[in-house]
């Protein structure tokens, strides 16, 4: 099927006329085309979204926040359709991609309530002043909108529920192997009647549409969700128009469990983190650090745990873990588990691709790994797919320690028996949110960023939407 970008209200093609295709991850059938865009198709959606700016930001913001509502009831009533489309282009299993769009509608639902209630000024007490000043949130303007593969809906709707709540009229970039469900949500963005301009989406080069976000001067800020490296080249650019930049970035968690932790339930909460998108999330446990004592029961757990795992293509049923995302993804995988093997690590499961007949070979065995160290790459670089590291420590100092020796910091776990005690190591951590005794910390109504090199700025909860509307202060001279 043939897909086009939304401009201005438009459904239109590239300049050129070229496209690229989507594939599905799992067989390599084509799931659509679309337009290959670059620099001048993102200039005229830029150039769309700022001449829709002021109207939109005219609307009470109650109309603004109905209509956010209005598209998450909308994707609620379609999600049989883009749960489809999720799966056909990014491979998670059906499940996983219904509980994706209740995730996004719950970012759209979240935006909506919070800016409900958020004061629409604040005066400042006079006689603490000495004057009159008035303190009010001002809508940031035009906002470039990039995102990943792993969770191109949830992702989308993290931004565009504050964006829209602010009045931020926005262009929207998707990933190159997952732009179908944006293209799909545009459509729903249509339908409710969202104004024209104020939602658009470019699909195509990302390096010209990027550098297009950087360069025009009638993008106030950039909503990137993605790569470290991918943060370092918009932290580049932003230099030259000092444009805005909330950056949700790569993680590498450790999952600390401690030695009074219950290990049964410590080993169930690691699966269902651990596995979720096969492993393709920026939260996922990545570095599992277990005290010596208690290493062999844990793998012994983990291992029967991992072994009722099922792979397949994920419009299966009853399958947990879909395709990798794409050749360089299993590569990458397969690279790490190898330099892990070389460098001294145990194989206790998997280790290898997955052959099925008919199916693309993109599905790669879950993987246990023990005597793991900080030389190996996997304890050293994000690791995006199925593989669990397992380390022991002596002290709670050393995990700690190895915990916070990378320079990245988005998510930690501590699976332990007292929560308070687990709540001081927690607190120990460099990472930007921590789950104790918890595998899916991350809510809609939770602020959430990395530290360090993992990310500038917070997404969830009240917190964004001063992202998308810093506060302007007017100060009123004369008598009181
Ligand atoms: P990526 O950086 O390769 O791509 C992300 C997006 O950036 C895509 O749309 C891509 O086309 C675009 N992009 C690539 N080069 C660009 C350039 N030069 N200029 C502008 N845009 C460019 O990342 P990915 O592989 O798609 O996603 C996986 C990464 O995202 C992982 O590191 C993961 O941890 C991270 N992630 C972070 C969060 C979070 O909340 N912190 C959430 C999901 C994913």
């Amino acid at each position: 099927m043939a897909y086009r970008n939304f401009i201005d209200g438009d459904w239109v093609d590239s300049d050129s006329g070229r496209t690229f295709a989507v594939l599905n991850p799992a067989d390599n059938a084509l799931v659509g085309e679309v337009p290959d865009c670059g620099a001048s198709e993102a200039s005229r959606a830029i150039k769309a979204a700022a001449a829709a700016r002021l109207g939109f930001q005219q609307l009470e913001r109650s109309d603004r926040t109905h209509l956010l509502r209005e598209l998450s009831e909308q994707m609620h009533v379609r999600r049989l359709e883009l749960s489809d489309l999720l799966t056909a282009e990014q491979g998670k299993p059906r499940a996983e991609s219904e509980g994706e769009i209740a995730y996004a509608r719950s970012y759209l639902d979240g935006a909506a309530r919070e800016a409900d209630q958020l004061p629409l000024e604040q005066p400042l007490d006079p006689a603490e002043t000495g004057k009159n000043v008035i303190v009010r949130p001002t809508s940031m303007g035009v906002v470039g909108i990039i995102t990943p593969w792993n969770f191109p809906l949830a992702m989308l709707a993290k931004k565009i529920g504050p964006a829209f709540a602010q009045g931020c009229p926005v262009v929207v970039k998707p990933a190159e192997d997952t732009p179908l469900t944006t293209l799909l949500l545009a459509r729903l963005c249509e339908e409710v009647g969202i104004p024209r301009g104020v939602f658009n989406v470019v699909t195509g080069d990302p390096s010209l549409i990027g550098a297009e976000f950087m360069s025009n001067r009638d993008v106030r800020m950039v909503s990137f969700t993605g790569s470290t490296a991918t943060g370092r080249i918009l932290i580049d650019g932003a230099s030259r128009n000092f444009t805005r930049l909330l950056l949700e970035l790569g993680g590498h968690a450790p999952f600390i469990v401690t030695e009074d932790a219950d290990l049964d339930d410590a080993v169930s909460g690691l699966i269902a983190s651990k596995f979720r998108n096969n492993g393709q999330t920026c939260v996922c446990p990545n570095r599992i650090l277990v005290p010596e004592a208690f290493e062999k029961r844990f793998v012994a757990l983990l291992e029967a745990g991992m072994r009722q795992l099922v792979c397949g293509r994920g419009d299966r049923a009853g399958v947990d873990l879909g395709p990798l995302i794409n050749d360089r993804a299993i590569e990458s995988v397969e690279a790490q588990v190898e330099d892990a093997l070389s460098r001294g690590a145990t194989r206790v499961l998997g280790g290898h691709r997955l052959k099925f007949e008919g199916l693309a070979d993109r599905f790669y065995a879950p993987t246990l790994l023990t005597g793991c160290t900080s030389q190996m790459d996997c304890f050293k670089t994000e690791t995006f797919g199925p593989v669990c590291p397992v380390r022991s420590y002596r002290s709670i100092d050393e995990a700690v320690e190895i915990a916070n020796e990378l320079p990245c910091g988005l998510a930690g776990y501590v699976w332990c028996g007292d929560t308070e005690r687990g709540l001081s190591l927690a607190q120990r951590l460099e990472c930007g949110i921590v789950g104790i005794n918890d595998a899916a910390p991350v809510t809609a109504s939770t602020p959430f960023g990395g530290v360090r090199e993992s990310g500038w700025g917070q997404e969830g909860g009240e917190v964004v939407l001063h992202e998308y509307a810093p506060t302007r202060t007017y100060s009123i001279g004369g008598s009181l």
